[in-house]
């Protein structure tokens, strides 16, 4: 923007008239690099999971307290933190989001900030790591906070912070994430025209961001599919109704779902199982079989095609073996497709080249995970991006992924993060 200010500078006429002056966002930025570096070890040092991020949220309550920020409210969504930063000028309403949990997963790194935290989790004991790399995510909305905050005066609208717990989803049994926050209101007491996101990604170098136009990262569903047919003995299959060979052709014909009856040239689909339990001994035929998988899809009419189409493969087929089935799909409603306005992309892309150089600004393919900020996305417009974790000099494509306890973050990602972040933000609270 520099530059742009620069050439408008020497020939007016290019420019217009409407050109608005916009802060430097690299100055801007470069007075709260040093913070969010600390922020994001410390959070790193102390990881909470999903619904416990008591420690984390109230760094980030504090924070936005001493900032002077109106309307700070905590324990929302369980320990979710959101506040407003009102502008001293008119302008839009627009809110950002960063997701505070951590993963279940012990942690290799070797860092001198290494997790050492461990909890109990599903009966064992096991590590405690941010291992989707939420903690620079915290760290960067703090700066952003506070970045933003030091221009109250001249920021135009206002803006509503939103720190979520849960992303990777609550423990069994609660609530929690992007879609609890907004069932307790936070879109109801405060109604953004736009909402941004970020997430630090593996497979882009540090440096770069992406993002796509459109269905970006997957809707996830999980199901559930119980064949039951009747016991008997190994040597006497008549005497029963098999569910080991019923559950067979089910996995098999539900291959057919997304290869021969979904119109696939609308957007890809998968349909995995994930475990098979059933039978205890090798000569008798047990009473059930369960099945169960996950369903990753980028259309919501292609998505209700599979729960559909997956609940008549198992019913139909079990019956045509004589046995049934109790289908749960989905059993669980998973997170929804996590989409980019195309509107709003077109707007921020060109604020990410603005920040990092277009050259650093890459369009990135389908992603089959999935991202609560979805819930957000699917209320107002929304633009949620990647930024680059690995470092340099290493190939991304085969770096340790998101979720391995090797994943590594390349704190060149704060500062890109922070500037890509800023820039986003300030050119959509000027451009009106
Ligand atoms: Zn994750
Ligand atoms: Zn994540």
């Amino acid at each position: 923007m520099r530059q742009l200010l620069l050439v408008c500078a020497l020939a007016a006429a290019l420019c217009g008239p409407a050109a608005a002056q916009s802060p430097d966002v690299d100055a801007l930025a470069a007075t709260v690099d040093a913070k969010v570096q600390a922020w994001r070890r410390d959070i790193h040092q102390h990881p909470e999971l999903g619904n416990r991020e008591t420690r984390t949220a109230k760094l980030v309550a504090d924070h936005l307290t001493a900032l002077g920020f109106e309307d700070v409210r905590t324990g929302i969504a369980t320990t979710g933190v959101t506040a407003v930063l009102r502008g001293g000028k008119p302008g839009p309403r627009i809110a950002l989001r960063a997701d505070m949990d951590a993963l279940p997963v012990t942690e290799r790194s070797g860092l001198p900030f290494e997790s050492k935290v461990t909890t109990q989790f599903n009966g064992q004991t096991i590590g405690v790591m941010h291992a989707c790399g939420h903690d620079a995510h915290t760290g960067i909305l703090m700066g952003v906070a506070e970045a933003l905050s030091s221009m109250k005066a001249d920021l135009p609208g206002e803006i509503l912070f939103i720190f979520q717990p849960a992303e990777e989803g609550p423990p069994d049994g609660e609530k929690g994430g992007a879609d609890e926050m907004l069932a307790q209101g936070v879109f109801d007491r405060f109604k953004p025209e736009a909402v941004f996101g970020l997430h630090v990604w593996s497979t882009l170098n540090a440096g770069q961001v992406g993002y796509r136009s459109g269905p970006m990262m997957a809707a996830s569903d999980r199901f559930k599919i119980v064949i039951k047919g009747r016991q008997t003995h190994g040597s006497r299959p008549w005497s029963g109704v098999d569910p080991i060979v019923a559950a067979a052709d089910v996995i098999g014909t539900a291959q057919t779902i997304v290869s021969r009856r979904l119109n696939i040239s609308r957007q890809p689909a998968v349909v995995s199982f994930g475990a098979i339990h059933g039978g205890i001994r090798f000569n008798i035929i047990p009473d059930e079989v369960e099945l169960i998988g996950t369903i990753r899809t980028f259309d919501e009419d292609m998505r209700q095609q599979i729960f559909a189409d997956l609940t008549n493969v198992a019913q139909s087929v079990a019956k045509a073996h004589g046995a049934s089935a109790v289908s749960q799909v989905p059993d669980i409603v998973g997170t929804p497709v996590t989409s980019n306005n195309p509107a709003l992309a077109a707007r921020a892309a060109e604020s990410l080249a603005t920040a990092l150089g277009a050259k650093n600004v890459v369009e990135m393919d389908l992603i089959m995970a999935a991202e609560d900020f979805s819930h957000f996305a699917n209320q107002v417009p929304g633009f949620f991006f990647m930024v680059g974790a690995t470092p340099k000099d290493q190939d991304a494509s085969k770096a340790p992924s998101n979720h391995s306890p090797e994943f590594f973050l390349d704190e060149e990602a704060l500062r890109v993060g922070t500037r890509a972040m800023l820039q986003v933000a300030l050119d959509y609270q000027q451009a009106k």
